[in-house]
């Protein structure tokens, strides 16, 4: 029986887990990768491969197709990696090349999209045709599902919610893309850590650090979390008017602090967005934990090589 591989790559980790057709998972292997170089980082790509069938006895002709998720922007068509602010690939075939190299399909897509698509296959969207996964972590991310399929754009480039414009006064906060402003660089894990840093004075202070003294009880520490989840709340509400989804699955390590985050944010959403999309809509907290995009790169293969429309 042929099985499938779905691929998570990220800027400091890479997981891997080997799939049957029925999507149950046979095996799952994580590492963390310090990656030089674009050679390096096929290289890592190629290990987990190898890695998954050596330890599982299957053979790469034994393998239906390999879904990859790559954070940033990809191709999909053409299975390219177009460009990513953390991993040194750029404008490089990678789809063609494993293809060559395994003789297998892949598949390629950004590493938000793959985690929607887990949500749908394994997680929480189950029939739902308009959803959205949001990812809140270090940086803000977004998978789009419209009418059962992933909304993509023209360029594959659609979905950076974590870089529309929230604040737009000249001061605002620069972001990591290089703008001001963006929601990633007022509401992510980097936002909290950099409000921390002045409001406690302590120049090695994380989110993660932030989330633990709030639920110590830290007023200060509750007084940041709960701005960063009135901005979330905004962004969410966004999202609600410009697509009217029926769900927005939360993903990340900001959401492991459900009340103190979500809570806040989805009581913000619901006063400011348009009233019937805001009671048309279920934000909740995804299920997978951080697996939903090594998940959905699995699922990619079935779902893209039975060109069948996300039902
Ligand atoms: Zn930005």
């Amino acid at each position: 029986m042929k099985s499938c591989i779905g691929i998570d790559l990220g800027g400091t980790k890479i997981s891997g887990i080997l799939v049957s057709p029925e999507l149950e998972v046979i095996a799952e292997i994580k590492t963390s990768t310090e990656i030089g170089g674009q050679n390096g980082a096929i290289d890592c790509v190629k290990s987990v491969i190898d890695q998954l069938c050596r330890e599982n006895a299957v053979t790469p002709n034994h393998i239906l197709g390999i879904g990859i998720g790559v954070a940033g922007h990809v191709d999909s068509e053409e299975g390219r990696v177009v460009y990513c602010p953390n991993i040194p690939i750029e404008n490089f075939d990678l789809g063609p090349l494993l293809q060559k190299e395994y003789g297998f399909e892949v598949f390629i897509e950004n590493d938000a999209n793959a985690a929607a698509v887990g949500e749908k296959h394994f997680g929480l969207a189950g029939q739902n045709r308009n959803f959205v996964c949001v990812t809140l972590g270090t940086g803000i991310g977004a998978g789009i599902f419209i009418d059962g399929k992933i909304y993509r754009g023209s360029t594959g480039g659609a979905g950076e919610l974590g870089h529309m414009i929230l604040d737009f006064s000249t001061d605002a906060p620069v972001c990591g893309c290089g703008n001001r402003g963006c929601f990633e660089a007022l509401a992510s894990g980097i936002a909290i850590a950099r409000s921390a840093k002045k409001v406690f004075s302590r120049e090695e202070i994380t989110a993660f650090d932030v989330a633990k003294m709030a639920q110590e009880g830290n007023e200060a520490a509750l007084r940041i979390l709960a701005a960063a989840g009135n901005i979330i709340g905004i962004g969410f509400a966004n999202i609600v008017n410009l697509f009217n989804p029926e769900k927005i699955i939360v993903t990340g390590s900001l959401v492991e602090n459900e009340d103190l985050i979500l809570k806040p944010a989805s009581e913000t959403m619901v006063q400011r967005a348009f009233s019937t999309n805001a009671k048309a809509v279920e934000v909740i907290k995804s299920n997978l934990g951080n697996r939903a995009g090594v998940l959905g790169a699995a699922a990619l293969v079935i779902q893209e090589r039975a060109h069948l429309p996300c039902v």
